[in-house]
């Protein structure tokens, strides 16, 4: 039931946050059934205990230890036939996609070396120079099922609140003691968030205990609620034209099934499927 609604929201962020639907193929996976075509046979080619060793399976299998399923393990060959059925180049990801990557380039070289023809592209991980975004309560990444996320479509009350709830550096119990801004993720967010001088400020009078973590979250709140601002009112204008949204997803559906096809018929043709 929610899956429709969250998938509009996040279609939404992108073209908030300035994908252009006539540069950019923007589509629902599933509207693309041959990448489910294209999984089987990558799986064909896909060692098992390559997928367990992955990172994300292990940390998977720490999180949900009742329900690890075929569907689990095989993500990652899913996550590959997305990638390689558009003849993807280059992917852009979080440092903890690595592996995913690897993995990507693995499968096609080996598709390619076992049918004798070089069918797909081995793609390049495309690492943004913010390459991970620790939640707000540090340690793990930022992740919405992890609820340790600020929606970026959020009131600026709502994201002010969430600001607060942050986990700064653990020695710091007192307003009088001395910080660490190195180990600080409010720190790491104001550097991506916040004026050089403000960080500058921040990274001297942290250490010598002149600035209250409070007083420095209401800071990185204010900068990051400013800096989302424009996002926000893109978002809202975007919103007014519901059906705008789901016409880009189907006529990206429709390009994106262009090429897959294409792909497909040279993977079938190479694997000799008749
Ligand atoms: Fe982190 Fe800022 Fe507190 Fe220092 S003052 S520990 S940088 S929140």
């Amino acid at each position: 039931k929610d899956l429709p609604q969250n998938t509009y929201e996040m279609t939404l962020d992108w073209l908030a946050a300035g994908i252009r639907p006539e540069e950019t193929i923007v589509f629902i996976q599933s509207h693309v059934p041959a990448v489910t075509m294209l999984h089987t046979i990558l799986s064909m080619v896909t060692q098992l205990g390559k997928l367990t060793d992955l990172p994300t399976f292990k940390e998977k299998v720490r999180q949900q230890p009742h329900n690890v399923n075929y569907g689990l393990v095989g993500y990652p060959v899913l996550m590959a036939a997305d990638i390689m059925l558009y003849k993807a180049s280059h992917v852009p990801v979080g440092v903890d996609q690595a592996p995913h990557i690897e993995f990507t380039r693995e499968i096609a070289r080996s598709f390619n070396h076992r049918y004798g023809k070089k069918v797909l592209i081995e793609p390049q991980m495309k690492v943004t120079k913010v390459p991970k975004v620790l939640g707000i309560y540090g340690k793990q990444k930022m992740s919405k099922s992890l609820n340790n996320h600020i929606e970026i479509a959020a009131a600026p009350e709502e994201t002010t609140k969430r600001v607060m709830m942050m986990v700064t550096d653990p020695q710091r119990r007192k307003r009088t003691d001395p910080g660490n801004p190195d180990i600080c993720n409010v720190f790491s967010m104001h550097q991506i968030f916040s004026k050089p001088e403000e960080i500058k400020m921040i990274d001297k009078e942290c250490r010598r205990a002149g600035i209250g973590c409070v007083e420095c979250k209401q800071i990185f709140a204010k900068n990051l609620n400013a800096n989302l601002e424009p996002f926000r009112t893109r978002r809202a204008e975007i919103a007014k034209n519901p059906q705008q949204v789901w016409d880009i997803l189907y006529d990206g559906a429709k390009r994106a099934r262009k090429i897959a096809e294409k792909t497909i018929t040279e993977v079938r043709e190479a694997v000799g499927l008749p």
